[in-house]
């Protein structure tokens, strides 16, 4: 994916203040300071040691998304685990594993440090993520916000679903599709 392989430019990387390393996974994420800032726990993935950064709402507010006709819209947390919530509703998901999951793309976003992401790019973010936690949900999401536009393709997301879950069959048993 070619979201991964740009450096960021404008937002400094978050490194960890033991090893300063800039991977790491955020724990938990509340507000603060009256709703200005966003408090994240973080955990680095290279030593585990945990430590603590706050963010400042402004931060959100610089990133502009391009959606699809080309209209520019401001960045919205809200809009985002909206979507994630249509996906995954009645799905057997804890909503501590939501908010996880658009913590882990809102931060994927900020980290490329850009000043503008097209849609279809968080969308790919998202089912990335989906793709990991729930196959029900993934495939909703796809079929909804990815361009799967018609029902071969749906079938070719599922099958791939399937296949990365799946030991593949034994040599002497037929495809099922
Ligand atoms: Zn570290």
């Amino acid at each position: 994916m070619t979201l991964r392989a740009r450096q960021p430019i404008l937002a400094a990387p978050m490194r960890c203040p033991y090893c300063h390393d800039n991977d790491d996974k955020v724990i938990d994420s509340r507000s603060s300071d009256g709703g200005k800032a966003i408090r994240r726990r973080r955990q680095c993935n290279a030593c585990s040691k945990r430590f603590t950064t706050y963010e400042h709402i402004e931060r959100q507010a610089r990133l502009n998304v391009v959606k699809r006709d080309g209209a520019r819209v401001p960045y919205d947390r809200e809009k985002l685990a909206s979507g994630v919530q249509k996906a995954c509703y009645k799905r057997p998901i804890p909503a501590e594993e939501l908010v996880k999951l658009v913590d882990t793309v809102e931060e994927s976003l900020f980290r490329l440090g850009e000043r503008e992401v097209p849609s279809i790019d968080i969308g790919r973010l998202v089912a990335e993520q989906l793709k990991r936690l729930d196959q029900v949900a993934y495939i909703r999401f796809a079929s909804v916000y990815m361009q799967v536009r018609n029902i071969d393709d749906l079938l070719q997301e599922v099958r791939e679903v399937k296949d990365a879950h799946q030991p593949p069959p034994p040599k002497d048993q037929g495809n099922l599709f």
